[in-house]
């Protein structure tokens, strides 16, 4: 392991790589109290005679952040949460938990306080929506004028020959946060010094893209303290990865050999899997896992299929100022589900986009056209515990796509000191703490 560069002042490369992520970490708070500001203090008049209902599917970053959004933008509203579980375990931080860094529970939450804020919570399963009403697993249905559909992904479990959804307990994904969580977390303290990690991410779109790169580093880190003759084989569907070299400097510089990564053409994809034996197939021979970690290609949530949200990409087309399907009137889509433009998926863009989708259907609710909302994206990851990485973007909607601003996206720069470093892996804390606060607190 090479020794991390001593402390020296910031380069202005690094120094402009904070300002605009912290920049975006206030216009986020301002953009929350602007808003309260405008509108919290007007009671809106009740439409029709009576209290619109608006039901929200699905209380993850998105849809939690919109529930409290819509009753802190409108408190007359009648918002109802339909949530499966009793509790939310966030992805984000779960890599932490991979590495023993943190336990479990610290991304653990409850959705006691949202009844607090006026939010109806029901647990139960949404089945169907459409026509003015949820319909849930158990028969019964919650109305609505509008109704905001934010239940995240599903998996093809298909795709791959020799492996099913049956097959998620010997085979985590990890990919949605909780139980999967520790059963990948179970099987590292498990396998033998020596023996090898193999993890498969899957092809783009998918949830969070820096994200199975996060996982390597960190679970290196975990191996190096406990296990240091592990590997890490990385069998890549794609050619290349997000902020990659700051990726591959890092796990050089950290972990020496431990990591391999493959790309596609390279001999990383994979042909089947042998569970019995857990032996992956590629082109170029089999290779044994002790511990794999196949992440399946991915769709909006079951929800969104079963009401014809979706088209045949697997996501929910949108209008992007009001987030409003563009096949079923009166139903809006947002976070990982969505078909959002090249926005990100990932929890600070769904977040950003319940946000944006609360205050169009505020309006839209009183037929005023709907506002121009600020939609940004900040992507932290880290390499080791102390040592963080980001990308930042802000983006434009025109109604049919959202893009990219020109010269509004920003990354990490390739050469930082250990203190900036450590400063972006405080921030990826930071943020973690401000919007788990804003969804539950
Ligand atoms: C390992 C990992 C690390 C990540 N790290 C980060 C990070 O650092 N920063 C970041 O911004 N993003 C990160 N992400 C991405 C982030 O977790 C997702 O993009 C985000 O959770 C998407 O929010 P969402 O509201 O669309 O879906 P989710 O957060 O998945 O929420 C969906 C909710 O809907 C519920 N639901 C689904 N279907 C139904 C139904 N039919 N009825 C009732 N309820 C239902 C689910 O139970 C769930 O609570 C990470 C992802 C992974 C896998």
């Amino acid at each position: 392991m090479k020794a991390i560069p001593k402390k020296r002042a910031a380069s202005r490369e690094e120094k402009q790589h904070n300002q605009v992520v912290n920049a975006h970490h206030s216009s986020r708070r301002a953009f929350c109290s602007g808003l309260l500001a405008a509108t919290g203090a007007i009671a809106f008049p009740a439409i029709g005679g009576y209290n619109a209902k608006v039901t929200v599917i699905g209380g993850g970053f998105g849809g939690a952040i919109a529930a409290k959004q819509l009753k802190i933008l409108n408190p007359n509203l009648a918002v109802t949460l339909i949530e499966q579980h009793k509790a939310y375990y966030t992805c984000p931080l779960s890599n932490l938990v991979l590495a023993g860094v943190v336990p479990v529970k610290t991304i653990c939450h409850k959705y006691t306080t949202l009844s607090q804020h006026g939010v109806r919570v029901v647990h139960g399963r949404a089945q169907k929506t459409g026509n003015g009403s949820v319909i849930l697993t158990d028969g019964s249905q919650v109305p609505y004028d509008r109704v905001l559909v934010a239940p995240g992904i599903d998996f093809y479990n298909n795709r791959l020959p020799g492996y099913s959804a049956k097959d998620t307990a010997r085979i985590p994904h990890a990919w949605r946060a909780g139980e999967q969580t520790t059963i990948l977390r179970r099987q590292l303290e498990a396998m033998p010094d020596g023996g090898v990690v193999i993890i498969m991410p899957p092809p783009p779109p998918y949830r969070c893209p820096p994200a199975p790169y996060e996982r390597t580093g960190l679970i290196a880190h975990y191996l190096q303290l406990h296990k240091p003759a592990c590997k890490i084989l990385i069998l890549d569907s794609k050619e290349g990865f997000s902020q990659q070299t700051l990726f591959t400097d890092g796990w050089e510089n950290f972990y020496g050999d431990m990591i391999e990564w493959r790309s596609a053409e390279a001999g990383g994809l994979v042909e089947a899997i042998d569970i019995n034996r857990m032996m992956v197939k590629t082109e170029f021979g089999e290779e044994r896992g002790d511990v794999i970690n196949y992440i399946p290609p991915q769709h909006a949530g079951e929800i969104a299929i079963n009401s014809g949200l979706t088209d045949d990409s697997g996501w929910c087309p949108i209008n992007t100022l009001t987030f409003e399907s563009t096949q079923i009137a009166g139903v809006h889509v947002i976070g990982d589900a969505a078909h959002a433009g090249r926005m990100t998926k990932s929890g600070y863009s769904a977040s950003a986009q319940g946000k944006a989708a609360a205050a169009a259907i505020v309006n839209l609710l009183q037929n005023n056209a709907p506002p121009t909302s600020n939609l940004d994206n900040i992507c932290h990851s880290l390499v080791t515990p102390d040592y963080g990485i980001s990308v930042t973007s802000a983006y434009r909607a025109d109604g049919q796509t959202i893009v990219p601003i020109d010269k509004a996206t920003s990354m990490s720069p390739r050469k930082a000191s250990a203190e900036i470093r450590h400063q972006e892996a405080r921030q990826a804390r930071a943020w973690y703490d401000s919007i788990t606060a804003e969804m539950f607190g």
